[in-house]
């Protein structure tokens, strides 16, 4: 409106002297200079603020991600940490997202940790985000109301404690994040990654974990990047789709993930390098298994992450709208009573506890779940970016989907988000079966999983996603 004006006299007046165009082509220079520093100033209206803590288990544990570990942890091979960022669109909208070098996200403790968040710290529990990096090399986390191991074993009421003073370390750094607010601008840039692969490797005898260059793979690397109003860069957020799985030592460790968010900040000093975690339940870092490995794969992100900080920046505004879901998704019918007790004579002690364990529960209460209730999560900022927040163990084809259906805007879909609570297959992994499509919910021991889910799993979290974003 402000360009229009001048523009039009200019058209409707024929007889206008030079000294008078040039006066109005002046006009016209300053409403574009005013123009573009009202919408800066408005763009700059973000305060944010990030703070870390380390986590690293002050003493042995037993650590979480490989069910055939047998002992405690015997070492640190590099710390794991929490880091929360806290944005405020300077319009009374604000959001945490917390990530955490850690193997799940404990649903009581996601619950726990948001209201507490939003108690003291006026952050809106629905606008809390944790996100895990899944790596395979922390220490068991255990919320004590949801867990059907023996509360008693040395495994489980160490992971308890632990999770315990985690839930307070959160709460803090969250206010730590607050504390440290300043003016910002906020930018999405993009690249790729290439070390991920899927894992799943289709066999004359079903699917075996094993890499698998033909299965479908996300490479993206999205990253927000956050500076203060001098430019100097202050938090980076930054994705990908892979299990952190290089390693399986006795040490703890944040894999590659945790390497990656190291040399970033070794290049940045000051910097608070964030890692989200992807819809990387069905692909692994390739190759793998040993520490140098570990590290080179951190590097390959870290430099991606210096690449896409090369490319155009684009300007992420507000309005700020988080929104939370929960969402129910069922099972396949479970099996008999019939039908669990002729499995009990299987030499796989997975299979025979799992079963073990669901013949207790039918006859503790009758029946065997149905359905479980989950999160699924949405940011968005402005028309310019949406981050859409999705639980458990999603695999590539979430990602792939969420992309090609909000393709006309800058989608990040982050997996392992608020409730790591099983392996989400996507319909076709479903019906493929294998590990991911329904073999490892017999690991899972904070929920009790009769069996694989039912085939509308993919629909009714993607359907949350629609109705959260098309509202
Ligand atoms: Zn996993």
């Amino acid at each position: 409106m402000i360009i229009a004006l001048p523009a039009t006299r200019i058209q409707a007046s024929s007889e206008e002297t030079p000294a008078m165009k040039r006066f109005q082509q002046t006009m016209i220079v300053c409403a574009i200079l005013l123009f573009t520093t009202t919408h800066a100033i408005a763009e700059s209206n973000w305060k944010v603020g990030s703070d870390f803590a380390v986590i690293t288990p002050q003493k042995p544990m037993w650590m979480a991600g490989y069910a055939a570990r047998n002992k405690p942890s015997e070492g640190v091979a590099s710390d794991l940490h929490a880091k929360a960022v806290v944005l405020d669109d300077g319009n009374k909208n604000k959001a945490a997202i917390i990530t955490l070098d850690l193997i799940s996200v404990p649903r009581g403790l996601r619950d726990r940790v948001a209201n507490l968040i939003e108690k003291h710290h006026g952050v809106p529990a629905d606008a809390v985000m944790l996100n895990c990096s899944h790596t395979h090399c922390g220490p068991v986390v255990r919320s004590p109301e949801a867990t059907i191991t023996d509360i008693d074993s040395e495994k489980v009421s160490q992971a308890v404690e632990y999770s315990r003073t985690l839930e307070k370390t959160l709460v803090k750094l969250v206010g730590g994040a607050i504390e440290n607010s300043v003016p910002s601008t906020l930018t999405y840039h993009r690249a790729r990654a290439a070390f991920a692969m899927n894992r799943r490797l289709p066999t004359a005898n079903g699917f075996r974990n094993s890499p698998n260059p033909e299965g479908p793979v996300d490479h993206d690397v999205p990253v927000l990047k956050i500076t203060d109003v001098d430019g100097k860069l202050t938090t980076i957020l930054f994705g990908y789709a892979c299990h952190n799985t290089t390693l399986g030592f006795y040490e703890f460790c944040g894999d590659y993930a945790g390497f990656a968010q190291t040399e970033i900040e070794r290049a940045h000093p000051g910097v608070v390098a964030m890692f989200v975690m992807g819809c990387g339940g069905d692909q692994n870092p390739y190759p793998r298994r040993t520490l140098d490995l570990a590290i080179t794969h951190g590097k390959t992100l870290a430099t991606s992450v210096e690449a896409a900080l090369q490319t155009p920046a684009i300007s992420v505004s507000g309005p700020l709208q988080a929104k939370l879901e929960h969402v129910e998704v069922t099972y396949a019918a479970p099996p008999t009573k019939e039908e669990l007790e002729s499995r009990l004579s299987t030499s796989n002690k997975y299979i025979k506890r799992h079963t073990t364990r669901l013949l207790k529960q039918l006859e503790k209460e009758g029946k065997l779940r149905t359905s479980y209730t989950t999160l699924v999560q949405t940011f968005q900022f402005g028309d310019d970016l949406t981050l859409i927040a999705l639980p458990g163990e999603t695999v590539i084809d979430y990602s792939l989907r969420l992309k090609h259906e909000f393709s006309d805007r800058n989608v990040w879909v982050a997996g392992y988000s608020n409730d790591v609570f099983a392996y989400v297959p996507s319909k076709r992994v479903l019906n493929e079966g294998g590990y991911e499509g329904g073999g490892a919910l017999i690991y899972f021991t904070t929920v009790l999983h009769p069996g694989p889910f039912a085939e509308d799993i993919e629909e009714r979290i993607i359907n949350s996603v629609h109705r959260q974003l098309e509202k």
